[in-house]
C-alpha cells in the first residue's frame, strides 16, 4: 500500500516540475559521506535509486521530503562477513539488518556458499530482499560437490572440477572465495589446493576471504598462510572475524596487528573485519578433534559409539580446556540445540549438571560427546578479551561485520552480533569509550568494505552513486541485543533507503524489498534492476 502510493506521489512529481525534482529529498543533515572526513550541512536529493545532488538545495522539490536537522546522514553500512543462506525466505526483509543500518551484505563467507551463483542470484532476484547481496563462492562447498567430506587431499582430476566450479561461480559474479579452514571438509585442504583454487578467483579480480585454520594458539602460522596465499594467487585478502580465541592467548593481537601491518608494508592488500563481541558463535562440533568429524553424521555416530574413541576426545577435550586454564566447560554456551531446545542458553557446564552427570570436565567432555551424537548444537563460545577487541579496533584497515544470518525474530538465542554489531561500535566504542571516532567508524562501515569487495558505486554519499542512506542520531543509537535476550532490534536509524526507496521510518521497516544482487567483476550477465 505504502509502496504504491510511492510511486502515485513520485509520478506526480515529475509532471508538474520536470526540472530539480527528486523523489527523495533530505534536508538540513549532517552529511558524513563515508570518506573519513568530517561532516557538513547539507541536503541530499535522490532519484531513479541513484543520489543526482549534494549540497545547499533549495531549488529542489520532492515527493518525500526527510527533515533531517541534527541527524547524521551517511552511506548504507556494508557488511562483508554474513552467513544469510537459508534464511533468505523466511524473512525477506531483512530486518536485522536494516534496522542495525545494513543495506548491503556479503555472503557466502567461511567455506560455505551456493555453488550455482547463477541460480542463486536468480533466485534472489526473484525474491527480492530489502538488502543487497554480493557473495564469495565458498571452499568447503566446492569441495563437498567433487568428493563429499573425505578426510584426504585432492587428486588432480578433483582439483580440476573444483576450479572448473569455481571459474564458473566467478563469471557468475561471485565476489570472490572464501575459506572456512577449521571446518568440514575445508580443514582436509592444504595450502596448495586453496592456492590452485585462489588464482582462478585472482583471475576475475576476487578477494580471497579466509576463516583461518586456527584464531588461538596457533594463529600466527594461520595468518601466514592466508598471505601466502594472497602473495602466490596476486589477490587481495580479507582476514574474516580477526581475533584471539582463548584465555592463553589474550593480548597477542599486538602481534597479530603488527603482522597485518607489516604484510601490507610490503605490498599485500590485506584487511580484516571483527565483530564487535567477546564471545564467538560456531558449532559445538569445533570442539573434536577434525579426524572425528569425517563423512558426514553417520560416521560421526559410529564413532562416537566406540569407547577408545570417546576416551581419545575425552582426553583432546580435556587437553584443550586445560590450555584455557579452566576447570570447567562454562565459556560454550548452547545457542540452539534441536535436540532439546530447554538447554538453549545453557553452558555446557550447566547441561551437563542437568542430566545428571557430576560437575567435573571428564562428564562434560561426555555431555559434549552425546550432544553431538543427537545433531550437535550452534554454540556461542565466551572467549575473548575486551582489550584485543578494540586493539583490533583501532586498526585503520578492519571492519565491522556482524557474521550472521538473517534473523527470524524470537527464534533460537542466537548471537547478539546479528542485531546490534554496527549499532555498538557506534554507542559502546564510539560514544561511551572513545576507542575510535565516528567518522572513523563509518568509513569502517562503507567506503573501506565497498573498496574492497568492488562495490564501486557504493559506501560513498556521492553524486551518480546508488541511494543506500542512513540518517541517525549519533547520541541515540544503541543495540539492545544481548546474550541473554538477543532478539531486539537495534534503536536509532531513524531513516534507512536502499536504492533510492525508504526501507524504514522512524525505526520501522515499512516492508519495501528495493535491494539487489550485486555481481562482481568476472560478470557478463546484466543488471535485472
Ligand atoms: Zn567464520
Amino acid at each position: 500500500m505504502r509502496f504504491l502510493f510511492f510511486f502515485l506521489t513520485v509520478g506526480i512529481s515529475i509532471t508538474t516540475q520536470a526540472q530539480n525534482t527528486a523523489d527523495i529529498l533530505i534536508k538540513n543533515g549532517k552529511i558524513l559521506d563515508g570518506t573519513g572526513n568530517s561532516w557538513f550541512y547539507g541536503d541530499v536529493a535522490i532519484k531513479n535509486g541513484k543520489i543526482i545532488k549534494i549540497g545547499n538545495l533549495i531549488d529542489y522539490t520532492a515527493a518525500k521530503t526527510i527533515d533531517a536537522t541534527g541527524m547524521i546522514v551517511s552511506p548504507g553500512f556494508i557488511d562483508v562477513h554474513t552467513h544469510i543462506e537459508g534464511e533468505e525466505m523466511k524473512n525477506p526483509t531483512a530486518d536485522n539488518f536494516i534496522l542495525d543500518g545494513v543495506t548491503t551484505v556479503v555472503t557466502g563467507n567461511c567455506g560455505a556458499s551456493n555453488i550455482d551463483i547463477k541460480k542463486y542470484f536468480q533466485y534472489i532476484d526473484s525474491l527480492r530482499l530489502s538488502i543487497n547481496i554480493a557473495t564469495l563462492i565458498g571452499h568447503n562447498d566446492v569441495r563437498k560437490a567433487v568428493m563429499r567430506t573425505a578426510n584426504r587431499l585432492p587428486t588432480e582430476d578433483e582439483l580440476k572440477k573444483m576450479e572448473a566450479i569455481v571459474d564458473q561461480a566467478m563469471k557468475d559474479g561471485a565476489v570472490g572465495l572464501s575459506t572456512g579452514l577449521i571446518y568440514i571438509p575445508g580443514t582436509y585442504s592444504n595450502t596448495d589446493e586453496i592456492v590452485r583454487l585462489s588464482k582462478i578467483a585472482s583471475q576475475y579480480k576476487g578477494v580471497y576471504a579466509s576463516h583461518m585454520r586456527d584464531e588461538g594458539d596457533s594463529v600466527v602460522q594461520a595468518i601466514e598462510e592466508a598471505l601466502f596465499i594472497g602473495k602466490e594467487a596476486n589477490m587481495p585478502v580479507e582476514i574474516s572475524h580477526f581475533k584471539l580465541s582463548g584465555q592463553q592467548n589474550w593480548g597477542r593481537s599486538k602481534e597479530t596487528v603488527a603482522i597485518i601491518e607489516k604484510a601490507r608494508k610490503e605490498g599485500i592488500d590485506v584487511t580484516i573485519d571483527q565483530y564487535p563481541y567477546t564471545a564467538s558463535s560456531t558449532s559445538l562440533s569445533t570442539l573434536m578433534p577434525d579426524e572425528i568429524l569425517a563423512d558426514g553424521q553417520d560416521s560421526i555416530k559410529a564413532r562416537l559409539q566406540r569407547p577408545e574413541v570417546r576416551k581419545y576426545i575425552s582426553a583432546y577435550m580435556l587437553k584443550k580446556l586445560k590450555n584455557r586454564k579452566l576447570k570447567h566447560f562454562s565459556y560454550p554456551v548452547v545457542a540452539f540445540y534441536r535436540a532439546d531446545t530447554t538447554m538453549n542458553g545453557k553452558s555446557i557446564e550447566e547441561v551437563n549438571k542437568i542430566m545428571g552427570r557430576k560437575s567435573k570436565a571428564k562428564y562434560e567432555t561426555e555431555t559434549v560427546m552425546d550432544m553431538m551424537q543427537k545433531g550437535g548444537a550452534s554454540m556461542v563460545f565466551h572467549g575473548m578479551s575486551d582489550e584485543d577487541v578494540k586493539r583490533i579496533m583501532q586498526y585503520p584497515f578492519n571492519m565491522f561485520a556482524s557474521d550472521a544470518s538473517i534473523r527470524i525474530y524470537g527464534q533460537g538465542a542466537p548471537h547478539p552480533r546479528g542485531y546490534g554489531t554496527n549499532a555498538r561500535v557506534l554507542s559502546k566504542y564510539v560514544r561511551e569509550e572513545k576507542i575510535i571516532s565516528l567518522e572513523e567508524a563509518i568509513r569502517r562501515m562503507t567506503s573501506l568494505p565497498a573498496q574492497k569487495f568492488g562495490l564501486t558505486d557504493r559506501g560513498l554519499l556521492k553524486e551518480s552513486f546508488a541511494a543506500d542512506i542512513l540518517i541517525f542520531n549519533e547520541n541515540e543509537v544503541q543495540d539492545l541485543s544481548t546474550y541473554e535476550k538477543p532478539h531486539a532490534y537495534s534503536k536509532g536509524f531513524k531513516y534507512v533507503i536502499v536504492n533510492g526507496q525508504l526501507v524504514a521510518e522512524n525505526e520501522n521497516h515499512l516492508g519495501i524489498r528495493s535491494g539487489m544482487t550485486l555481481h562482481g567483476k568476472g560478470t557478463t550477465a546484466q543488471r535485472i534492476f
